[in-house]
């Protein structure tokens, strides 16, 4: 997000960031409800801030940058704070965090690399609150405010059971000034939301808007029934009181009788501090409060009146903040992909933005539905999300910031892999390709082919694929099998040795067992579990086909699976194109069937009634991570087991997933014992050898 996309000129830009960031800010702080996701917000400051530094004429005096908070609100007080509350500069990685270092010791004039102790903190998610005591008694707490100016909200802090309202200090100085953060913990946080959605009203966005929210609440009743907690982190005392560095502050303030959180560490060098920071990556998702990272301050004071303050924000103090699982970012293109069953599916292509520790670039738009939700233009600014394991998608679209006459963008009428009419079904998501000859259609079933789970050929990747496909070698998944080490050869970063490797994958990949064959034709809803059950069940191609054709109850009744499957079948096997790679396939040398051994194991099986569960009872809970309930059923048949809907003392296993209930704790008080899903599979998977 750094340069402004060509032809818009950066002023643009600029003025657009600052009406909508000043529109965002207006909503967090004086209204409660935010507009947008914290790291959005931060990132788009962060390329106001990049435009406004390099060209400074931008900077304008309501820029958002010129501005610590929000205005003080109406129905409140307002008071002057003695000494400004600033807000805290942020690096979000270390390479910022070690070029703050080097800025603050030439400030201080000290040699690059000097070492010098600092304090790591937790950043805790909630409101800075200024509480001033006089002889030690509590006389006024005012939020921050723009900084210079906060809400005077005494008599709802006083509600907070962790603010002294008199200082367990004897003798108590003239005056102090006491800051720190008031918060509402997750489980208060869920609790307030309840409450509100059982009254219909808006939702909090997060615990620190529903703390804010709190804070300013007219009746300090309702702030007493919020239980809202606080922990004290800096002091101000009068000239020549204050203890001489940030440990011994927070030392002083647990004597006085605050809380102080117990996280705080002293931290020798830059080194502790990155140690520090990685160490609560992890550790803050047990805490029963949120945070967003950790903040870091030099522990002398002297040092820290030496080096003193921007305009915004101290110097000797740094926020490091968490890697961010949302941020904006532009769009570069609208693509399509289209997958081995013709689905086409929209994908954005954007500017890179680091998500969750990666580079992430593109997101699926899943379908033409979703694409028209999201009414996105060429040249937007979009949301993009990725949370850890899971895949980016685009959340949502800033349209504040989109270009002017921007145009709409839709999905093509046209395939863009072969150029045939795309198709849409009355009722379906899905936009479909449906030329069976569709080159896109045919790389991916040979992907799907020589994967892992179903022929597992090694040394035919995409690339590959790709070059046979575009050079008319390969038209058909059985045409693999006719390939010519010398041809393949002659490719594109191909040898003679790898050409012969792959030939010799391809031939011994025709042993492979028959339900990875029927895994491998990408038939749809025939997965990894369901080709097992089936290949089971019919041992053979044709003996499938025929049930599929004349009798899909048969499919139906021996797999006690849904009618879907069966129609799916009933159409590949009725397709003539399919019949005629069977075909193929079989004088290519593959068996399509169970192996002998295959056969004699399962006649063994079944004459003496032994699969691995048979005998067995097994009860079903909970929602697993792949299977269905019938899937999963439909296995432990296969296996010679039974199902059963309630725990006994009789139930061999209780198999539980995700949000088991009462027939999980059954199980335990019962001593039934308790398998995962995998666990279920490793017992199944004795059934196949
Ligand atoms: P900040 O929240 O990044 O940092 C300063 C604040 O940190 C202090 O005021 C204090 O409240 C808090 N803090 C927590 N623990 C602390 C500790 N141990 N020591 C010192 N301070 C501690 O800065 P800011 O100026 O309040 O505002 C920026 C933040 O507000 C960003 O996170 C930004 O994303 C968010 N914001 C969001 C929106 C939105 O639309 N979502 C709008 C405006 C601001």
């Amino acid at each position: 997000m750094s340069s402004p996309e060509p032809g818009t000129p950066a002023r643009q830009r600029a003025l657009e960031l600052q009406r909508l960031l000043n529109a965002a800010a207006h909503a967090y702080y004086v209204l409660d409800a935010p507009l947008m996701e914290d790291p959005v917000y931060d990132r788009l400051y962060r390329e106001l801030l990049e435009l406004e530094s390099a060209e400074p004429a931008l900077r304008s005096p309501d820029s958002p940058t010129q501005r610590v908070g929000g205005p003080p609100a109406e129905g409140f007080r307002s008071v002057r704070h003695r000494i400004g509350l600033l807000s805290l500069d942020n690096a979000f990685n270390t390479t910022e965090l070690e070029a703050w270092y080097a800025r603050l010791l030439k400030v201080l004039d000290r040699e690059p690399g000097t070492a010098l102790p600092m304090v790591g903190e937790l950043k805790i998610d909630g409101n800075a609150l200024a509480l001033s005591y006089e002889h030690g008694l509590l006389v006024r707490a005012a939020t921050r405010g723009d900084g210079e100016q906060g809400e005077e909200i005494t008599a709802n802090v006083r509600t907070i059971g962790a603010v002294p309202l008199r200082l367990q200090l004897e003798p108590a100085p003239a005056w102090v000034e006491v800051r720190g953060e008031a918060l509402i913990p997750d489980t208060t946080f869920a609790a307030i939301n309840g409450e509100r959605a059982a009254r219909g009203e808006a939702l909090f966005a997060n615990p620190r808007n529903a703390c804010a929210g709190t804070l300013r609440q007219l009746d300090p009743k309702v702030v007493a029934a919020r239980r809202l907690d606080f922990f004290a982190y800096t002091l101000h005392l009068p000239e020549g009181e204050a203890p001489p560095s940030q440990w011994a502050a927070l030392e002083w303030l647990r004597r006085a009788g605050f809380k102080v959180n117990p996280n705080a560490e002293l931290l020798p060098d830059l080194q502790a501090v990155e140690g520090f920071f990685q160490r609560w990556d992890g550790g803050r998702r047990q805490l029963p409060y949120a945070t967003d990272g950790v903040v870091v301050k030099l522990n002398d004071l002297a040092l820290q009146d030496a080096a003193g303050f921007t305009q915004k924000a101290p110097r000797w103090a740094i926020a490091l903040k968490y890697p961010a699982e949302e941020a904006p970012s532009r769009l570069l293109r609208l693509t399509c992909q289209v997958g081995r069953t013709g689905v086409v599916t929209p994908v954005a292509e954007f500017e890179p933005v680091a998500l969750a520790g990666t580079s992430v670039s593109r997101a699926t738009l899943h379908n033409a539905d979703r694409l028209a939700e999201l009414d996105l233009h060429a040249g937007d600014t979009v949301v993009v999300r990725k949370a850890g394991e899971i895949i980016p998608e685009v959340v949502r679209v800033l349209a504040e910031l989109r270009p002017e006459a921007a145009q709409r963008l839709e999905l093509p009428d046209q395939c863009p892999e072969c150029g045939s009419e795309l198709v849409r079904e009355a009722g379906e998501a899905a936009t479909r390709c449906v030329n069976s000859s569709c080159p896109a259609i045919l790389r991916g079933a040979l992907r799907h082919w020589v994967s892992k789970g179903a022929l597992d050929v090694d040394g035919l990747g995409s690339k590959l694929i790709e070059q046979l496909v575009d050079r008319g070698l390969v038209g058909s998944i059985a045409d693999l099998y006719r390939l010519d080490g010398a041809v393949l050869a002659s490719l594109e970063r191909m040898g003679s040795r790898s050409a012969d490797n792959l030939v010799a994958a391809l031939q011994a990949s025709k042993t492979q067992p028959w339900h990875r064959q029927l895994y491998g034709l990408g038939i749809h809803h025939v997965g990894e579990v369901n080709a097992k059950a089936l290949a089971a069940a019919f041992a053979s191609a044709a003996e499938l086909a025929t049930a599929a054709l004349d009798s899909p109850d048969v499919i139906t009744a021996v797999f006690g699976i849904g009618a879907e499957i069966a129609q799916s079948l009933q159409q590949w096997f009725g397709t003539g194109a399919n019949q005629r790679l069977l075909t193929e396939l079989e004088r290519l040398g593959f068996t399509l069937a169970l192996s002998g051994e295959e056969l004699e194991a399962q006649a063994q099986r079944s004459a003496a009634g032994s699969g691995p569960l048979s005998g067995q009872t097994l009860v079903l809970t909970g929602t697993l991570p792949s299977l269905s309930r019938s899937q999963a059923q439909a296995l432990i048949e296969a296996a010679g087991g039974k199902v059963s809907g309630s725990v006994s003392k009789k139930t061999s296993y209780v198999v539980a997933g995700a949000e088991a209930g009462s027939k999980l704790s059954k199980a335990e008080s019962l001593g039934v014992p308790v398998l995962s899903e995998a666990q279920l599979r490793d017992l199944v998977g004795a059934l196949d050898g």
